[in-house]
């Protein structure tokens, strides 16, 4: 099922602007925004460029209306689903639907040649996440132990990893499902999240990825169990994990740095293979709270970035000898915003360059 939507409802809700905001932004009414999004008028050149301007795109991107392959989003997962508003879950979407077309558009005249297969294994009675996370390490002849690079073995399966700043901390991740089976799968995550967050969700997604095809309630627990099995397998972490104690904080960063996993998801992994009691696991949460570590906790995670993208970009410049603005109308962006967007490292918390302040006496 193909929906048709204009461009200028997908760019302005990807900014998160109503009609209204947009309006402004323009200087024209917030009618005319509505008929042009509905197709009720026409654009004359003068209002294409002050809208293309407004929203900082081509203004023949303007002109079309983008084709909007139903995409299966697996993971509009809302772990704030009461606080997170209608506008910003439509941003999300909005961002995904545009991310997908600029990516398709890079891709022009590329096949992606992966060197692992991504197959969809399904949950099943006696097959559960753990089994299915434990089936693809061996299909993919993962070895035993941490995975170093994950978003590198998950790009060579194929998936294309886009980082984006979602403008919400309530969204981690959206993965999707090309309806053509031509295109590659897609993984959005977002670019604010921390390192062993982001190597998390990672795998939580790989997991959608790979066991989801339609919504299902349990969806979001499989994913979690799918990524503990798939980051720290039971063999091999339990023995780690066995006689863990609340105190025990020296003994959870030593295991963070090696798996790579926050000391919150090592704890829920302690839990999960009981080698901790329930007792035990609301006693972690209280302290984390206590701590302040629930939102940030500390330790490092050597921070992963994906590539293909850039590889992507490389190889038109040099096979098509494409500049800047032929790779920016391929993406459909303006120069300036395909710099921002593809050719800028992301700004996040841990790459903003630090501000020196000298103290002098
Ligand atoms: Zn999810």
């Amino acid at each position: 099922m193909v929906g048709m939507q204009s461009m200028v409802t997908l760019l302005r809700e990807a900014r998160g602007w109503t009609q209204t905001e947009l309006a402004e932004r323009a200087a024209m009414s917030q009618a005319v925004i509505s008929k042009v999004e509905t197709g009720a008028i026409e654009f004359h050149p003068e209002r294409l460029q002050r809208l293309a301007e407004a929203l900082d795109c081509r203004p023949e991107s303007l002109e079309q209306n983008a084709a909007l392959p139903s995409i299966e989003i697996t993971c509009l997962h809302r772990r704030r689903a009461s606080t997170m508003s209608v506008s910003t879950m439509k941003r999300i979407e909005a961002v995904t639907h545009l991310s997908r077309i600029s990516i398709e558009g890079l891709l022009d005249g590329i096949e992606l040649a992966p060197a692992r297969t991504l197959e969809r294994i399904e949950v099943l009675p006696g097959r559960g996440p753990a089994e299915v996370a434990r089936e693809l390490r061996h299909r993919w002849n993962v070895p035993s132990g941490p995975i170093a690079n994950l978003i590198g073995l998950v790009e060579s399966a194929g998936v294309v990893v886009v980082f984006r700043s979602f403008g919400t901390t309530g969204q981690d991740a959206v993965s999707t499902w090309p309806q053509d089976s031509q295109r590659p799968p897609m993984m959005l995550v977002n670019a604010d999240l921390s390192a062993d967050r982001l190597r998390f969700t990672v795998a939580h997604e790989l997991g959608h990825l790979v066991m989801h095809a339609l919504p299902v309630d349990s969806q979001e627990a499989e994913a979690n169990v799918f990524a503990g099995e798939f980051l720290a397998p039971a063999d091999e972490i339990r023995a780690e994990l066995e006689g863990l104690t609340t105190s025990d904080f020296r003994r959870l960063m030593a295991l963070k740095g090696q798996w790579g996993m926050s000391m919150a998801a090592l704890i829920r992994r302690a839990h999960d293979l009981e080698t901790i009691s329930d007792r035990q696991y609301r006693e972690f949460q209280v302290r984390l709270g206590k701590l302040g570590w629930r939102t940030s906790e500390p330790g490092d995670v050597a921070r992963e970035n994906p590539s293909v993208v850039d590889k992507i970009i490389e190889l038109q410049r040099h096979e098509h000898d494409y500049s800047d603005d032929d790779l920016a109308r391929l993406a459909g962006m303006t120069e300036a915003a395909f710099r921002r967007h593809y050719l800028a490292a992301p700004e996040t918390a841990a790459t903003r360059p630090q501000l020196r302040l000298a103290l002098d006496e």
